[in-house]
């Protein structure tokens, strides 16, 4: 395949939150993958809302022709949860462009319906799409869902790929851009299947916790917790749920490798999680489970730490 478009869908129930995330990226940047900077993947199109030159109908026309197969190749993003539109009434939850026959409002399930069956590919991009997120928490009127929940767990593309869902509320730039370029590198013939986990995330990026790549870790093994924000130590008593969140941020961080939630401060609210938010919440409160770890961990670390501290006094001198 020499060419592809990305058609980028933001019209879910979200912030749009995750397109402005990417426009962060640096591995791969949005821009180098657009412009041929990349070698040994199609030339990219990518048709997004807010990075488009293209307005109005000329802007939804791209969409129709992907619905209507005459596109060529593409993979679909979407962005945003999917709201069940048999509970909106007379109304309706989420809409994109009107149609010009009825002048109605097309509904953002009807385009995923359309275009789904002809995309090479389809990526939820962040967590509402890949699961429902925010929008979809408990008591919610919409129904909302994720696309895996929409469209059926065991969909596949017209490559056969199954729904890929990258993860995060929002997403974390380049864990964006680098599974758009894998996928890039699958379309150009140069890649095996992606590999995914039970949840359909690339199993590359969230296979270790958020406790395993942050750099508050040693401090947690040290059993030193803080009681109160602006500590450097750890801050699971805080309502930290790292130790069993699968995301690379702290390893990663958020730009260009600086930042991400625990490392910079931030309690981890498990994002990336199928469960989120109900599972997580109230979200300020020690994670269950964390204050037995935590206490192991006080005397078992505290007692390391200080026998650590008198091995690190001698290696700081030349000699003992
Ligand atoms: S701040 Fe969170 S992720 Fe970091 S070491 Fe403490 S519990 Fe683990
Ligand atoms: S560290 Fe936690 S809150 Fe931050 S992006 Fe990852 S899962 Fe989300």
């Amino acid at each position: 395949m020499n060419e592809i478009s990305i058609l980028w869908l933001t019209a879910g129930l979200s912030c749009d939150g995750d397109t402005i995330a990417m426009t962060a990226a640096t591995q791969p940047s949005i821009e180098d993958v657009v412009r041929g900077a990349i070698p040994w993947i199609p030339k990219v199109t990518l048709h997004n809302p807010f990075l488009s030159i293209e307005n109005g109908d000329e802007f939804v026309d791209i969409f129709r022709r992907g619905a209507e197969g005459k596109l060529g190749p593409f993979i679909l993003v979407v962005e945003g949860s999917i709201p069940d539109e048999s509970l909106a009434g007379e109304g309706y939850w989420a809409s994109f462009g009107t149609d010009p026959d009825t002048k109605e409002p097309i509904k953002t399930c009807t385009w995923i319906d359309r275009l789904a069956p002809n995309a090479w590919a389809v990526v939820a991009a962040g967590t509402c799409s890949a699961y429902g997120g925010i929008h979809a928490m408990q008591g919610n009127p919409t129904g909302c869902m994720g696309l895996p929940d929409y469209l059926g767990w065991e969909w596949r593309s017209q490559a056969q790929i199954p729904i890929v869902c990258v993860p995060g509320c929002p997403v974390q730039p380049d864990n964006m851009m680098e599974t758009l370029l894998y996928l890039l590198h699958m379309a150009a013939g140069r890649a095996p299947m992606i590999p995914l986990d039970e949840s359909l995330r690339p199993r590359w990026l969230f296979e270790s916790t958020v406790h395993e790549g942050c750099d508050r870790g040693g401090y947690y093994e040290q059993g030193e917790f803080a009681d109160a924000y602006g500590s450097k130590t750890c801050i699971v008593k805080l309502g930290c749920w790292g130790p069993v969140v699968q995301c690379n941020v702290g390893k990663r961080g958020w730009m260009g490798g600086i930042g991400g939630c625990p490392n910079v401060g931030g309690i981890c609210i498990g994002c990336t999680m199928p469960g989120f938010p109900d599972k997580f919440q109230p979200f300020m409160n020690q994670p269950p489970g964390s204050l037995l770890s935590s206490t192991a961990v006080m005397t078992y670390g505290k007692a390391i730490h200080a026998l650590r501290r008198f091995t690190q006094a001698s290696l700081n001198k030349r000699r003992t």
